[in-house]
């Protein structure tokens, strides 16, 4: 249950938080959901380990989304018990053998990724064999242009070794697809077109059909500074691209964006706690929703909320700390706030839907956990 609000002033004369408020958007959420499902000329995965929230993955349901990339079971049980009707798919590929028991037995799920050989067999002998599985083997891209997080340097096989699998699962009984992910926050749509025709050399070593294509997450969200192409342009370059692989005529094509899709859908509310001159000391921090802020070096929108008396029209720099002792626990850059802000006031950090609740920690006894809806658009939202 979520409590409901206009907008966020509402929700600050309501509440008056002294602990940080995350403020849901589900009108935003439902917009981009419907431009991926709009755009992608295939199934549209949300990436489950992005932002888990009930909320969340209910706005994505509700906005459409009924497939689910998941990589635990506490992921798979939660979509399949609070979502009826979702597909799941177990998108890990290194997972436990119970896991693998578990997640077929209970769940009934029949889609895993492997980029190991030792690993289809353990889903081989962990589940009813070969007949319905969907094996999926990932390989590995080379590093974009502009990406967060290069994914494939943990996980994905060479061309030679995905071959081998493909063969190998299918001689088993399986349908085989093949996925990959170019790294978080990509900002170059070649990376899609250069992982497509990697895959393409895998299809022709292998002499396999492909019943599924995954071209994973990676697509960005706007943050300050970030210049990122159009969604339409990642689209058309994917459906350009697949052209030039040979697949079966029925063959699924299949994307697992997480960051994009719920990135704008949320925004968090902090509270100055304490200003020494140009520094200003709020209520969450690096350990808590903000980790991006140094790991991937994202800027975040921010303003001020005051409910009582105006605020100066000038404004200036602060740097913005956060609640632990620890002195990491600064925000990487500048916030531009009005030069008076002070005890009390509310700062409004923007485009945290994505990595932020699924990242904090309890460090210190600070975790921000209380989510709220509104109604209003985040900030510099153009229509
Ligand atoms: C994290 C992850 C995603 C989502 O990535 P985004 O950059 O948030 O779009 C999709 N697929 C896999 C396999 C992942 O590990």
């Amino acid at each position: 249950m979520s409590r409901e609000f206009a907008d966020v002033p509402a929700m600050l004369r309501a509440l008056s938080p002294s602990y940080p408020v995350f403020c849901l958007r589900p009108h935003i959420i439902a917009a981009t959901a419907k431009r991926f499902l709009d755009l992608f000329p295939g199934r549209v995965l949300y990436a489950v380990k992005c932002n888990p929230h009930p909320l969340v993955l209910a706005a994505l349901y509700k906005a459409g989304i009924r497939h689910f990339d998941t990589a635990s079971l506490p992921e798979i049980a939660q979509v399949r018990e609070s979502l009826p009707d979702a597909a799941c798919y177990f998108m890990h590929p290194v997972k436990g053998r119970a896991v693998i028991g578990t997640a077929s037995r209970v769940y009934n799920i029949d889609q895993y990724v492997i980029d190991h050989p030792k690993e289809l067999e353990k889903i081989l002998d962990e589940t009813d064999g070969g007949e319905g599985l969907t094996i999926f083997v990932r390989i590995t891209t080379p590093p974009a242009q502009g990406t967060l997080y290069h994914l494939a340097a943990k996980f994905g096989a060479g061309v030679e070794e995905a071959a081998a699998m493909l063969r190998e699962a299918k001689s088993r009984g399986c349908q085989v697809g093949i996925a990959f992910h170019v790294g978080s926050q990509c900002l170059d749509p070649d990376a899609y077109r250069t992982a497509i025709d990697l895959a393409a050399k895998v299809v022709e070593r292998a002499q396999v059909e492909l019943h599924a294509l995954d071209v994973g997450g990676g697509f960005p969200a706007q943050y300050l500074g970030t210049n990122a192409p159009p969604l339409e342009e990642y689209m058309s370059t994917i459906e350009e691209a697949v052209k030039g692989i040979h697949v079966r005529r029925d063959c699924v094509l299949m994307c697992e964006p997480g960051r994009a899709l719920v990135a704008a859908g949320a925004s968090l509310i902090t509270q100055v706690q304490l200003r020494k001159e140009d520094k200003l000391y709020i209520n969450d921090g690096i350990y808590g929703a903000l980790s991006e802020t140094v790991q991937g070096g994202i800027k975040l929108p921010a303003r001020m909320w005051r409910l009582k008396g105006e605020h100066a029209r000038e404004y200036m720099d602060f740097t913005v700390s956060g609640p632990t002792c620890d002195s990491l626990d600064v925000l990487p850059y500048k916030i531009p706030l009005p030069v008076d802000i002070e005890e009390g006031d509310w700062i409004e950090i923007d485009r945290l839907g994505a990595y932020s609740n699924a990242n904090a920690t309890r460090f210190n006894g600070f975790y921000p956990e209380t989510w709220i809806t509104v109604h209003d658009d985040p900030i510099g939202h153009v229509k």
